[in-house]
């Protein structure tokens, strides 16, 4: 069994965080297996360094060891460009010149699982206007999921659980893989390196579930293997709601300050025993 938690630098680890650390953690080794730290510092405008740190000191705190050195998606970047030139080759892929405001103001856009879904406006647009744009214009690129769905074949996957179900991509519409100002989006960074370095189960919140729809999409276009999928309840707070980056005294760095025993604390998480104040819930 190998397992993986991966944080985003982008604000401090808090109690959500943890949880699923302890849940990835203590999986992997209760079976003799393996736990990788995941840095998803992709985002470059938002990553921090100083957040990266926290957060390894954050998982030594609470006693989660991991083993070899956590892997950067920054330093994976040619890997994405491989997979996305990959998907071009297959013309499973297109440019995309739309703005955000572009896309709300399209009155087809109904919302998806991932937010609105795109309209679908520079699918078919003639070669001619694709290669000119191209030259100048800023752009994203875009999977034609309908089209990759004709070459997909079986997209089923086991949750643990619940047992198989059944991805459905088409409600997402045409997601995202590389963005205007980032060489992959999460759903392509992820499922790769996911697959480059063995997980064997993914286990993280529950707010993810639907992102498995793209994900199992893409393993099946890249020829990946299909993990094992744990979606755990949220950790939300006294108005029920989940917690967020901005949630300071849900912080680890606030509950570690306050006296709070990092070990303790994954112990009690391990057995579903949260703090006063915070419940386990499913979005
Ligand atoms: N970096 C992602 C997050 O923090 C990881 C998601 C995942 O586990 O796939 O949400």
């Amino acid at each position: 069994m190998l397992t993986r938690f991966a944080p985003s630098p982008t604000g401090d680890l808090h109690l959500g965080h943890a949880y699923s650390a302890v849940l990835a953690h203590d999986a992997a080794r209760a079976a003799g297996g393996t736990f990788l730290i995941r840095i998803d510092d992709i985002d470059g405008s938002r990553s921090r360094e100083d957040y990266v740190a926290a957060s390894l000191a954050d998982l030594t705190w609470l006693g989660l060891g991991w083993d070899g050195e956590p892997l950067r998606q920054s330093a994976q970047l040619g890997n994405y460009a491989a997979a996305l030139d990959t998907l071009r080759a297959r013309d499973l892929v297109y440019p995309c010149f739309c703005t955000r405001a572009d896309i709300a103001a399209s009155l087809s856009a109904p919302h998806g699982p991932s937010g609105a879904v795109y309209p679908g406006t520079c699918r078919d647009l003639p070669a001619p206007e694709r290669n000119r744009r191209m030259v100048g214009e800023p752009h994203c690129w875009r999977l034609d999921t309908a089209r990759a769905l004709t070459v997909a074949g079986d997209l089923a996957w086991k949750e643990q659980g619940w047992g198989p179900r059944s991805a459905n991509p088409l409600a997402h519409g045409d997601i995202v893989l590389a963005r205007k100002d980032a060489p992959a989006s999460y759903h392509l960074a992820s499922t790769l390196d996911d697959a480059a370095m063995g997980v064997t189960h993914i286990i993280r919140g529950a707010d993810l579930i639907a992102a498995t729809d793209v994900h199992r999409l893409l393993q099946a276009l890249l020829d990946l293997p299909t993990p094992l999928y744990r979606h755990h309840a949220l950790v939300c707070g006294a108005d029920g709601k989940r917690l967020a980056k901005r949630d300071a005294p849900a912080s680890l760095a606030s509950l570690r300050a306050a006296g709070v025993v990092g070990p303790t604390l994954a112990a009690d998480l391990a057995a579903g025993r949260l703090p006063t104040g915070y419940s386990l819930r499913m979005p």
